[in-house]
C-alpha cells in the first residue's frame, strides 16, 4: 500500500510543498493529495489590491498540479483527527473522510478579531479572498466623501490604507492604531511612511484602541466614536480553529507548535508550514506570519518529510527573518531589512525602486508556487525505513 501524504491548503506553503514532494518521491511508493477550499491559487499578498478593485490572474490548481501526480481535492477542511489519522472535508456532495499516513498542515491564517465585539458582524477584512471581494463590492458602492476606517498599524493595515486612498482619492481614509504607525521601522523608513500617508491625506490616530465595532462606527477605549462607512479590520492574523480543535499542541494564538524541522511537537507525523506553524527562527524569536516565512518553513518541512520517510539525511534550512517589503499604493514602497535581533537596520530602500522590488517579489512568489515542479530535479526517492522521530521541543 502506498504511503499517503495529505497536504491541507494550497496557498504559498502548501502548493509549493505538494509539487516539490511529488517531484522528489516515487509515485509507486507515495500518494500525495492536496485539499484546498478554493479551486485556484489565491495570491494572498495582493488581496488589498483586490479589495481596491484590481483583478488578479486566474491560476486554477488543476493546472498548477497537472502532470505532477498530485491529486487535488477542492473541499473545505472541517476537522483533523490526529489519533485516527484522518481529515474531515466538506464539498458540494457533503462530508467525506480522508485518511493519511503523513499530514502536512498549511491552512494559513485568517483575520484576528482579538475578541472585539462587532468585528465579525460589522467589519470588513482582506485576509481571505471572499472577504476581500465583499469589501471590494462595498467600496465600489461608496460615494465621494464617504469614510473608510482602517484599524491596525502593521503591514496589512498600512498596505490596505494606502491602496484604498490611491485607488479612491474621493474617499476619506482614516487609520487607527493602538501603537505607533510603523513604529518598528528604521528612522528613514518611518519618515518616508508618514510622508506617504500625508500625501495620500490619510488621517492617522495613534495610541487609540478600538474596543467595539458598530454598523457605521468604531468605538475607542476612551469613548471616541469614529464614524465609518466601512471599517476594515487589519489588526493581525489568527490561525483557523481547526488546528486547536484537532488535539495538536498549539500556542495561545492557535499556531501549531513545531520543532526545528517543522514536526508537530505533540504528533510528529503531522508537519506544519506557513502561517499555521509556531517555530523559533534563527534569531531565537518566533518567525512572523508572512510569505517570507512560508518559503523556508515549507522547505524545512519537505526535507523532514522526505528524510523521515526515505531514511535520507535531512537538510537544514535556515529559518531566517530578513525584513519587510511594504507597498504604499502601486508606485511607492519601503523595503526594510532587519538585523539578527529583528530590529530595523538604519537604512531602507524607499520609493519607486522599493515598489518595483516588491512587485517583482510578488510576481516570483506567485510564479514559483503556480509552477511547483518547474526547475526541480526529479529524484524518485523510494520509501525507506522510517526514522525515529525525535522532537527537539517538548510538547507543552
Ligand atoms: C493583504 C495581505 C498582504 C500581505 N502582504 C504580505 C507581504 O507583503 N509579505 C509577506 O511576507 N506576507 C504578506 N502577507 C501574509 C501572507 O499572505 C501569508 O503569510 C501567507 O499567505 C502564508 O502562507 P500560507 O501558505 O501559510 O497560507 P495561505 O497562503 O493563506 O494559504 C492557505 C490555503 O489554505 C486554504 N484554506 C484555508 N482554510 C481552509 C479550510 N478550512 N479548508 C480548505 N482549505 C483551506 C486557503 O484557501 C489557502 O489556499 C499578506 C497577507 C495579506 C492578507
Amino acid at each position: 500500500m502506498k504511503h499517503r501524504i495529505v497536504v491541507l491548503g494550497a496557498g504559498y506553503a502548501g502548493a509549493f510543498s505538494a509539487g516539490y514532494l511529488a517531484r522528489r518521491l516515487h509515485s509507486d511508493d507515495f500518494e500525495i493529495t492536496v485539499v484546498n477550499a478554493e479551486s485556484d491559487f489565491v495570491e494572498r499578498l495582493r488581496l488589498h489590491q483586490v479589495a481596491a478593485g484590481r483583478d488578479l490572474p486566474h491560476r486554477p490548481l488543476a493546472e498548477v498540479f497537472a502532470g505532477t501526480g498530485v491529486r487535488l481535492r477542492v473541499a473545505r477542511v472541517t476537522g483533523v483527527d490526529v489519533e485516527q489519522r484522518s481529515v474531515t472535508v466538506v464539498d458540494g456532495n457533503g462530508a467525506d473522510r480522508l485518511e493519511y499516513d503523513t499530514l502536512l498542515y498549511t491552512l494559513g491564517s485568517t483575520v484576528a478579531e482579538n475578541g472585539v465585539p462587532g468585528v465579525g458582524e460589522h467589519a470588513f477584512h482582506v485576509a481571505a479572498r471572499p472577504a476581500a471581494l465583499r469589501l471590494r463590492a462595498h467600496l465600489a458602492a461608496l460615494n465621494a466623501g464617504d469614510r473608510v476606517l482602517v484599524v491596525g498599524g502593521n503591514l496589512t493595515a498600512i498596505e490596505a490604507a494606502t491602496e484604498f486612498a490611491e485607488a479612491r482619492p474621493d474617499l476619506r481614509v482614516d487609520l487607527v492604531t493602538s501603537g505607533e504607525l510603523g513604529g518598528w521601522l528604521g528612522v528613514k523608513a518611518r519618515r518616508h511612511l508618514l510622508r506617504a500617508f500625508d500625501r495620500f491625506e490619510i488621517t492617522v490616530h495613534e495610541h487609540t484602541r478600538i474596543t467595539a465595532v458598530e454598523p457605521a462606527a468604531a468605538i475607542a477605549a476612551d469613548g471616541t466614536v469614529f464614524d465609518a462607512d466601512a471599517t476594515v479590520w487589519a489588526a493581525g492574523f489568527a490561525v483557523h480553529p481547526v488546528a486547536a480543535a484537532s488535539g495538536l499542541a498549539v500556542e495561545p494564538n492557535g499556531q501549531i507548535t513545531v520543532d526545528s524541522q517543522m514536526r508537530s511537537v505533540s504528533h510528529p507525523d503531522v508537519y506544519v508550514a506557513g502561517d499555521a506553524a509556531f517555530v523559533i527562527g534563527a534569531n531565537g524569536l518566533p518567525l512572523p506570519m508572512s510569505c517570507a516565512s512560508a518559503g523556508p518553513t515549507s522547505k524545512q518541512a519537505i526535507a523532514a518529510i522526505i528524510g523521515d520517510r526515505t531514511g535520507r539525511e535531512i537538510k537544514t534550512t535556515s529559518l531566517t527573518y530578513l525584513g519587510n517589503h511594504i507597498s504604499l499604493g502601486r508606485k511607492d514602497g519601503i523595503f526594510q531589512l532587519v538585523d539578527g535581533a529583528a530590529q530595523a537596520k538604519p537604512g531602507a530602500l524607499r520609493g519607486r525602486a522599493a515598489a518595483w522590488v516588491k512587485s517583482a517579489i510578488i510576481g516570483v512568489a506567485a510564479w514559483s508556487v503556480s509552477h511547483p515542479t518547474v526547475g526541480q530535479a526529479g529524484h524518485n526517492y523510494r520509501a525507506g525505513v522510517a526514522r525515529e522521530r525525535a522532537s527537539d521541543v517538548a510538547a507543552g
